[in-house]
């Protein structure tokens, strides 16, 4: 791989992507709404196009000698946690059909080689406590918890009827729950591991913090820099076809991420319930697929917590600083 675009590239994951490739010696346009909020992009080209428009994924595919990219990785998406998934179901199945839509199709006609497309664990159904792993085909029969799986699970099966046709790559991922410095930790699209981080800097030692519902739902966390690394071992494996989870085997309570972040933040905190969108009860997917690429996650929770919570913390105090300047 020579060249790459990174759609979503002021993203969280994105940002982070195109980083890692541009370590490994990729050229990387990346293209998004917005360019990165917290540090400045890695990606040798940027541009700001809104790729819910045909005529600009025509533009982003070209590359300045005219060719297509070697490889297309897809993460632009109406994206947010909890909260977000559950008001913004329009914009959700709206916005992301269209930009996937578009830009797998013009990629495939453009002949890029490779397209990788970023889906999610959303596509699966709740489960319970205690389920045994859920390997990847256990997406069907479909019964996607809330919209953002359902366009997810679609979008999914178009980039793979792209591959059929035109003979193009196809590698998809479903991201378990991403975290890392540099990722959304306000404003309402923040997911769990930012959003409790924010609350627990903002607590002081001995201080209580508000968690959605009973705090018992069961999850899966995975450290940004192992998600990247499983995006390319994913785009270079054989994998065909088959749809891959990328995510840890690590799973706890949400009480217990709260605990874990605590923790690293040296604060006794309690937690307090409140009313709020929970989503699944509980996760538990395999990660043989992944893994038989040989790909394995370098950061347990504790580790990725430990790298997340001082950036969280230092936005916190930033942000109070100019508060009050
Ligand atoms: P993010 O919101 O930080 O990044 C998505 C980017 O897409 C944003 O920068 C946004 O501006 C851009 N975008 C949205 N609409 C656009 C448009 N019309 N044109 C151009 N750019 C547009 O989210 P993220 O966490 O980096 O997620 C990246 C991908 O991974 C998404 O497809 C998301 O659904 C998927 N995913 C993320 C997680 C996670 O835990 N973060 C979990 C599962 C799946």
């Amino acid at each position: 791989m020579k060249t790459a675009l990174v759609c979503g590239a002021g993203g969280f994951i994105g940002s982070h992507l195109a980083r890692e490739l541009v370590r490994r010696g990729v050229w990387v346009r990346g293209v998004d709404l917005k360019m990165p909020e917290f540090s400045p992009t890695a990606a040798q080209d940027f541009k700001i196009l809104d790729l819910r428009d045909r005529e600009n994924c025509v533009a982003a595919l070209a590359m300045p000698d005219g060719s297509a990219p070697d490889a297309v990785f897809q993460l632009a998406a109406e994206m947010g946690g909890m909260g977000y998934i559950h008001s913004a179901a329009c914009e959700i199945m709206h916005d992301s059909v269209l930009i996937n839509a578009h830009m797998v199709r013009e990629s495939a006609l453009r002949g890029v080689k490779t397209y990788f497309f970023s889906s999610s664990v959303c596509v699966y159904r709740d489960m319970k406590p205690g389920e045994p792993a859920m390997a990847e085909d256990g997406a069907y029969p479909a019964a996607p918890d809330n919209d953002y799986g359902w366009e997810k699970l679609y979008s999914e099966r178009m980039a793979f009827a792209h591959a059929r046709r035109y003979g193009m790559k196809v590698r998809v991922a479903r991201f378990q729950n991403c975290y890392g410095p540099e990722g959304t930790w306000r404003g309402g699209r923040e997911k769990a591991p930012a959003a409790l981080s924010r609350k627990v800097a903002e607590a002081h030692d001995g201080g209580t913090v508000d968690i959605w519902g009973d705090g018992l739902a069961v999850r899966n966390f995975i450290y940004v820099d192992d998600l990247v690394d499983g995006i390319l071992h994913l785009v270079g494996s054989d994998l065909d076809f088959a749809p891959a989870n990328i995510g840890t085997e690590e799973y706890v309570t949400v009480r217990q991420l709260l605990e874990t972040i605590a923790e690293v933040a040296g604060k006794k905190i309690s937690f307090r319930s409140v009313d709020g969108p929970v989503g699944v009860a509980s996760r538990n997917f395999s990660t043989a697929r992944i893994r038989s690429t040989g790909w394995a996650p370098r950061h347990s929770l504790r580790d990725g917590i430990a790298k997340t919570y001082p950036w969280v913390a230092a936005q916190v105090a930033a942000a109070a600083a100019a508060g009050r300047g």
